[in-house]
C-alpha cells in the first residue's frame, strides 16, 4: 500500500506525465490515453503503466527516458517503473475531469481510426496539401509537386479534395472530358504521368458546390476510395482552404504520412498559416512542413524582387519547429501553364522554376521518409517491463 506520509499522491505523477509528450503525435500522454495506470509504492517506487502501439524502438525508448526525467523531479519519487503494454490511445478521464463547463472534451487522435481501417491500402504514403486561406498557391502546389514526384520516377496520384472550388481539372487540362466509370469503380484521369480524380469532373461546371456537412463527407469519401487510384507510391490530397469538415473526414477516413501547408511571405498571412498547422496537429496529421509561395518575384532585368516581404515562412517554421520544404517565386509560367492545363511545362521551359520545384519535391520526400521509420517503428508486439 501506499504511504500517504512519505510518498506523494499520484495525482503529482499524473501532473508530471502531463509534461511528457508523445513523440510522433506531439501531445502529452495523459491526453492522449497512454496510461493505463500510475501506483505509488513505499520508499517513493512510482509504478506506471503506458500503452502504446509499438513497444520497440527508439519511441519507446526515448518515452522511458522522458518518463523517468520527468517523474524523479517529482518530490518523494526515489525511482520510477515503467510498464508498457500494447494497446491503442484513448481520451483519458482525467484529461476531461480536468477541463472546466463549457470547454470541449479532447479528441481522440481518429489518425488512429484511420489506420486500423485503411480502405487505401495499396498506397504508400498520403499526404494532405492544406493552408489557412484561399488564394495562396495551395493547388498549384499540390498539382507542381504531383507532377514532380511523378516526373522523379514515383507512381503519384491526385486528388482534388477541395470539393468547393475545385480547380485541378482547370489545372491539369482534364475539364473538357467526361469521367469514366467502371461498375461503382471511378477511372482516375492519366495525365502529366499521374492519376487524378476531382469532385470538378463529376458534377456540373456551374453547378454550385455548396455541400452540406454530411453531403461534404460524402463526396470526399467517395472521391477518395472510389477511384481506382491502384498501386501508388503517393497520393497527394489538395484541401479545400481553411479548417472547415473536410480535414476531419479526411483524418478519419485516412491514414496520412502527414501535410503540408502553404502559405504567402505576408506576416498577416502567418495567422492563417498556424491555424491551419494547429488544425493538423489537432488531427494527428504530422506536419511535413511548409511551401512559401510567391516568395520573390524575377524581373525582365534578372534582378530578385520581394514583392510580399520575404522569409516569413522561415520565421513561422522556426517558432513552430517546423521544415521548410521549399519556396516557389511568383512567376508568370506557373499562372499561365495552370490556366493552360499543362503543369508539364513548368519543367521543360523554365530551368529555374523546374529546380525549385524539384527541391520542393525531394525535400518532401525527405520528410516523407523520416516520418515513416517513426511509424514502421510502431509496430505492436508484447508487453515489456522496464
Ligand atoms: P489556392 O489553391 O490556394 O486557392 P491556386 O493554386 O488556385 O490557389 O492559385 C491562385 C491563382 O494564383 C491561380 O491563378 C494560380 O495560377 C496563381 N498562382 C499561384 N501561385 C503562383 C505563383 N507562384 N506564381 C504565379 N501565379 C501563381
Amino acid at each position: 500500500m501506499p504511504d500517504p506520509a512519505t510518498n506523494p499522491p499520484s495525482d503529482a505523477v499524473y501532473a508530471a506525465l502531463q509534461t511528457v509528450n508523445d513523440p510522433e503525435l506531439h501531445r502529452d500522454l495523459v491526453t492522449l490515453g497512454r496510461v493505463r495506470h500510475v501506483e505509488i509504492m513505499p520508499a517513493g517506487v512510482a509504478q506506471v503503466g503506458i500503452r502504446l502501439e509499438s513497444l520497440t524502438g527508439p519511441i519507446r525508448n526515448r518515452l522511458r527516458d522522458d518518463i523517468t526525467e520527468a517523474l524523479m523531479r517529482v518530490p518523494g519519487i526515489n525511482s520510477v517503473e515503467i510498464e508498457f503494454s500494447a494497446g491503442l490511445t484513448t481520451a483519458q478521464p482525467q484529461a476531461v475531469k480536468a477541463k472546466s463547463a463549457g470547454e470541449s472534451a479532447p479528441q481522440q487522435n481518429p489518425q488512429i481510426a484511420a489506420r486500423e481501417g485503411n480502405p487505401l491500402p495499396d498506397i504508400k504514403h498520403i499526404i494532405a496539401v492544406g493552408a489557412g486561406k484561399g488564394g495562396v498557391g495551395k493547388s498549384t502546389v499540390s498539382v507542381n509537386l504531383a507532377v514532380a514526384l511523378a516526373r522523379q520516377g514515383h507512381a503519384v496520384g491526385l486528388m482534388d479534395g477541395d470539393i468547393y472550388g475545385p480547380s485541378i481539372p482547370t489545372m491539369l487540362g482534364t475539364d473538357a472530358y467526361p469521367p469514366k466509370a467502371v461498375g461503382n469503380t471511378i477511372i482516375p484521369y492519366n495525365v502529366h504521368g499521374l492519376k487524378a480524380m476531382s469532385v470538378g469532373s463529376l458534377v456540373e461546371d456551374d453547378q454550385a458546390l455548396i455541400w452540406r456537412g454530411p453531403m461534404a463527407h460524402g463526396a470526399f469519401r467517395q472521391l477518395a476510395t472510389q477511384t481506382g487510384w491502384g498501386e501508388l507510391d503517393y497520393l497527394i490530397i489538395d484541401l479545400p482552404p481553411g479548417t472547415g469538415d473536410v480535414p476531419l473526414t479526411m483524418a478519419q477516413l485516412l491514414p496520412l504520412t502527414g501535410a503540408v501547408v502553404v502559405c504567402t511571405p505576408q506576416k498577416v498571412a502567418q495567422d492563417d498559416a498556424r491555424r491551419a498547422i494547429a488544425m493538423f496537429k489537432q488531427l494527428g496529421i504530422e506536419v511535413l512542413g511548409l511551401v512559401e509561395n510567391m516568395s520573390y518575384f524575377i524581373g525582365d532585368d534578372g534582378k530578385e524582387y520581394d514583392l510580399f516581404g520575404k522569409g516569413g515562412a522561415q520565421m513561422l517554421a522556426h517558432q513552430q519547429g517546423l521544415a521548410v520544404l521549399g519556396t516557389v517565386p511568383i512567376n508568370i509560367n506557373l499562372r499561365h501553364n495552370a490556366d493552360a492545363g499543362d503543369p508539364t511545362a513548368n519543367f521543360t521551359g523554365d530551368d529555374q522554376l523546374a529546380n525549385e520545384l524539384d527541391a520542393l519535391a525531394r525535400a518532401l520526400m525527405q520528410q516523407v521518409v523520416a516520418a515513416q521509420i517513426e511509424l514502421e517503428q510502431a509496430t505492436p508486439t508484447i508487453s515489456v517491463r522496464d
